[in-house]
């Protein structure tokens, strides 16, 4: 995790500070080298404020701007990034060379006029991969210490032109600064205007006396020694001191003290300025808040919720406090994006923002985790308070939101995770709220998962077999088994379906239904579908060549391979070319829900494959969000129920007349219709009776290898059906 900000809000002097923020450098990047500078010599040069190498403190430097990756950073809005080689692209920065640089990562900081005044810059020894989290947090970094810069470079400014002008009266009595002198015992001699304004004591009331009657009581002794010790040390100090005025109110203000001495080096005078910074602070509180906010919702960001767990997870080392974690992710967010455009995708994150706060108390902590993500810390929680807020949560969000016209269904999937000794750390505990989330969601949509072992368990095996998919499908190790699609007029193999195969040595055979849904989830998606169409057309061919050219295959395609595959359609004519197959002897097989999804692009890409011959075939119909009136929309060539439907055709009467009438209506629109799953006599000759085109299913076979495909064909002709085949 990046590092909180907030240490930086507390240090007393810009040196802390810059020390600190090159500090968070060294923990969160380990750069070799990385320094605050201030620009000088007109902006010629670089001195540096604060310099490390390898976490220590080194002595400060200046060098020349010019030819080097800083002037390059001085030039850009954003951080300046050289992932490797830099001192390659700057032969004239010898220094980089004599450091040893190879990546680079600079950052401008500028006064309220955007104009620059330093840099923050951090090396490395090794070619870099900055993650996006980690460079927003740099920027981020070099944004708070150029507060400090300006700050400091205000302050500078003032005491070098008092300095200037000796005290002239002038300046004395039109600052704007308070100012105070007092004589080598630190007894008070002047004070000006702006003093006695700020303090509400009169000159006269103070003379003579010490410093002191301004103290608040809030500093202890040795922040007292401490600040002589420096003054005398380096005739400088600098600091956050509370005073009280004489009304008795406590105000903040920063104080520079600067020793003055005489021509024989003697201590004549202290110059105490100050200035009142409750503005400063305040803005302080506005940095604070940005820095925590996610601007949508107004919720926690990322950082500042991961801070939150961080703490509550102290709570419970050291008090045993209870608090669970609730991750939530919002059902196919990503259509309504689509369908309806980023702004209206914002406007539902907003609501759903709101919605949440209504469930929550305020000592909850809820967070815009990232996208559609949303997470909840439920502080000093039961487990089954956790469990009733997630309840309401999910009660209020599957609500549909109305947005003037539109009105949008919503669904999401909750994890809950509770906290106990394994929880080591915020990511830690968001993680397994997390991996309990996206068991709900592979569950079902609406659903609350609470985190296990056995969760990890499941997430453990799908990042192995993603691991062990990625290299099967590299190494070609997965291999498809084809399934024959009969002629109920016929009794005859028209087609195969094509169906992925994987088996792996140390697991077994994996199903598709597991392997695919990883493969959609990784993106391997298009790799296997592509290694899929390939293989199968290649065996189509072989039959072909065994002069079974009447048969097709049928191959499946998921949603996710038409928006991965750069060009989908060309893809697959390109296969159909290299393998000399006729288009129409290809049937693309897609859901339901593909096919009258919010992508136009994918319908588009469907119809342009059926103008060109390639069969579609409706697959799964009958499942999720069957509708007859999508038919009608839709251009498809053939209709697959679904096997679950087909086995209700031995159920009740009534599923039998839904069957019956929908491949009426199917004709009508001109689909032929495939019933999937037909598992035994009763149910063929029932589809035969109702008209039904083509049935596939065990009845007839299971998939089978090619050269079992060969067998059957060799059998069908000899016979009519059911075909009668050993395995
Ligand atoms: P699907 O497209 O619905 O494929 C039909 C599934 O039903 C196959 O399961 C098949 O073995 C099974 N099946 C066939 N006849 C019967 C029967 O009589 N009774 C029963 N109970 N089941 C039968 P399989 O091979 O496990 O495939 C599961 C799913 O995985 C497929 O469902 C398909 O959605 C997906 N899939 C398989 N291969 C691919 C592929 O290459 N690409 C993509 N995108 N998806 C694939
Ligand atoms: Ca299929
Ligand atoms: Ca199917």
């Amino acid at each position: 995790m990046t590092q909180s900000f907030n240490a930086l809000y507390q240090t007393s002097s810009s040196e802390q500070a810059y020390e600190l923020a090159l500090s968070m450098i060294d923990e969160v990047f380990a750069a070799k080298y990385c320094f605050v500078g201030r620009l000088s010599d007109d902006g010629a040069r670089v001195r540096t404020a604060a310099f490390h190498g390898q976490g220590n403190v080194l002595a400060n430097i200046e060098y020349g701007l010019e030819e080097t990756p800083c002037a390059d950073a001085l030039q850009s809005v954003d951080v300046c990034i050289y992932n490797e080689q830099v001192a390659d692209l700057f032969p004239q920065d010898t220094m980089l060379r004599e450091l040893g640089i190879h990546a680079y990562l600079g950052v401008t900081l500028r006064d309220v006029a955007r104009n620059p005044i330093g840099i923050l810059v951090a090396m490395f020894e090794q070619p870099q991969d900055f993650s996006e989290q980690s460079l927003q947090w740099f920027q981020d970094l070099a944004f708070i210490v150029a507060a400090q810069a300006r700050h400091d470079i205000d302050i500078e400014r003032k005491n070098t032109m008092l300095a200037e002008l000796s005290l002239r009266n002038i300046v004395f009595e039109q600052s704007k600064e308070a100012i105070m002198i007092t004589d080598s015992e630190n007894k008070i001699l002047r004070v000006n205007p702006a003093f006695e304004l700020y303090t509400g004591y009169r000159e006269s009331e103070l003379l003579g006396r010490s410093p002191g009657v301004l103290a608040s009581g809030r500093h202890d002794q040795p922040f007292y020694a401490n600040m002589w010790q420096q003054l005398h040390n380096h005739g400088h100090w600098r600091g956050e001191v509370y005073n009280r005025r004489k009304n008795g109110e406590v105000y903040p203000e920063e104080l520079s003290i600067t020793v003055n001495r005489d021509d024989k080096g003697e201590i004549s005078h202290y110059i105490g300025l100050f200035r009142d910074i409750s503005d400063w602070k305040e803005s302080e509180r506005q940095l604070r808040f940005f820095a925590n906010q996610e601007p949508l919702t107004g919720l926690h960001n990322r950082r500042s919720f991961l801070e939150r767990v961080e703490q509550h997870i102290d709570l419970f080392n050291e008090q045993r406090t209870l608090s669970s974690l609730l991750f939530l992710n919002l059902d196919r967010f990503k259509d309504i994006n689509d369908l309806y455009g980023p702004e209206v995708g914002d406007r539902v994150l907003v609501a759903v923002a709101l919605r949440l706060q209504h469930c929550v108390l305020s000592s909850d902590v809820l967070s815009r985790y990232g996208g559609d993500e949303f997470t909840l810390l439920l502080a000093n929680s039961s487990p089954q308070q956790a469990y009733a807020c997630a309840q309401r949560i999910l009660t209020h969000i599957c609500q549909p939101i109305r947005l003037g016209e539109l009105n949008i269904e919503l669904t999401c999937s909750l994890g809950i995770a509770h906290i106990d000794n394994n929880t080591k750390s915020a990511t830690v505990f968001v993680r397994n709220a997390n991996h309990a989330m996206l068991s709900a969601k592979r569950a079902q949509s609406q659903s609350i998962v609470i985190y296990s072992d056995e969760i990890e368990g499941q997430y453990l095996r799908k990042i192995q077999l993603r691991d062990k998919l990625a290299k099967a499908l590299k190494a070609n190790e997965l291999s498809v088994a084809y399934q024959p699609i009969i002629s109920l007029r016929s009794g005859k193999i028209t087609k195969f379906e094509a169906l992925a195969r994987w088996h792996d040595e140390e697991l077994g055979t994996i199903y598709p239904d597991e392997f695919i849904a990883i493969a959609e989830e990784f993106g391997l998606i298009s790799v296997l579908g592509q290694f899929v169409l390939k293989r199968a057309l290649n065996d189509l061919a072989t039959l072909h060549k065994r002069g079974y050219r009447h048969i097709g295959v049928s191959v499946n395609r998921s949603a996710s391979e038409f928006n991965h595959l750069l060009q989908p359609v060309e893809a697959i004519l390109a296969a159909l070319h290299e393998h000399q197959i006729a288009t129409h002897q290809l049937t693309i097989e897609v859901t339901e829900s593909v096919a009258i999804g919010a992508q136009k692009q994918v319908q588009d890409q469907l119809n342009e494959l059926r103008d060109k011959g390639v069969k579609v075939a409706l697959d799964d119909f009958c499942t999720g969000y069957s509708s007859l009136s999508h038919l009608i929309d839709l251009r498809a060539d053939y209709l697959k129920i679904d096997k679950s439907f087909t086995q209700q055709l031995l159920g009740e009467h009534k599923h039998q007349v839904v069957i019956a009438s929908l491949i009426k209506i199917a004709s009508e629109l001109d689909m032929e219709v495939i019933a999937e799953g037909v598992e035994c006599e009763e149910q063929h000759q029932q589809l035969r009776d109702y008209g039904c085109h083509f049935s596939q299913g065990f009845y007839y076979s299971e998939p089978v290898s090619l050269a079992q495909a060969l067998i059957l064909l060799e059998q069908a002709d000899s016979l009519t059906s059911p075909l009668e085949v050993s395995h």
